[in-house]
């Protein structure tokens, strides 16, 4: 896909933009800018997306799904660091380990003893955080909050991976105040859930490009953005569901 000068320079502007309101939004919560760092999610985009944010200073990056990101990624430059933010089928442990340095969206044990067990054979180190699902929306995925103690726990016997915090979707709502409880809950988790096993939990995930800013607010340290930095998708349709948006494909070209 060719690009003209005219949409390096909105790409630009773009990002101006936004990490203007995620300073705002980081003023606003009494928190430095340097706690909160932006994942560009690059699903459904090319390499050129992924060579404007890592000539940008993004050296984070997300994809969503192990298929469209095993095409994708050697096709790009090297250097930035993966994080699959998608969920994970236990078959796809072994590529998805070999792509991404962080898994962001584990939500099951079974899935926890596969990774384990492909990173003991592999040597990998993958680190990993918990998808909670807060908002008990039934057609989502994520462990809900009463069962996460016990992944927690048993994630702690796996000493092939660093759980290093937690992950969430919120629902879709075109006002973000709506999505704050959600992003305010994963966080009363983090501090409970913390105290509770004496450890740290200090990646909180949350935030996409239509609610960032208040999850920055509630104490995001990494968000997830697509659309707001990268324009709308190919094949983009008004998503009235997460899952909507997790079953866009990426079209090889
Ligand atoms: C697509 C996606 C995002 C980014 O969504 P935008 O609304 O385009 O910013 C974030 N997180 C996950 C899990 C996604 O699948």
């Amino acid at each position: 896909m060719a690009e003209s000068d005219g949409q390096e320079d909105s790409f630009r502007e773009r990002l101006a933009h936004i990490r203007a309101r995620m300073a705002a939004a980081c003023a606003r919560a009494k928190r430095g800018a340097d706690e909160v760092e932006l994942i560009a999610v690059t699903k459904t985009f090319g390499p050129e997306a992924v060579r404007d944010a890592w000539q940008a200073g993004i050296a984070q990056l997300g994809e969503n799904r192990v298929q469209e990101a095993a095409a994708k990624i050697p096709t790009c430059v090297s250097g930035p660091e993966w994080h699959l933010i998608g969920h994970l089928q236990r078959n796809k442990v072994r590529p998805a380990l070999e792509l991404f340095t962080v898994l962001q969206a584990v939500d099951s044990e079974r899935l926890l003893e596969q990774i384990a067990r492909v990173a003991d054979e592999t040597g990998a180190r993958p680190r990993v955080l918990l998808e909670i699902n807060v908002s008990g929306e039934a057609s989502k995925f994520g462990l809900t909050p009463e069962a996460a103690p016990a992944a927690i726990e048993h994630t702690l016997t796996l000493p092939s991976l660093t759980l290093e915090g937690l992950m969430t979707m919120a629902p879709f709502c075109p006002d973000q105040e709506l999505t704050r409880p959600v992003f305010a809950r994963l966080r009363d988790c983090r501090d409970r859930w913390e105290r509770q096993f004496g450890i740290g939990l200090p990646r909180l995930s949350m935030g996409m490009s239509n609610d960032y800013e208040v999850a920055i607010e509630e104490g995001a340290t990494w968000v997830r953005i697509g659309t707001a930095l990268f324009g709308g998708r190919p094949r983009w349709q008004p998503a009235r569901s997460s899952e909507d948006i997790e079953e866009r494909t990426w079209v090889v070209e």
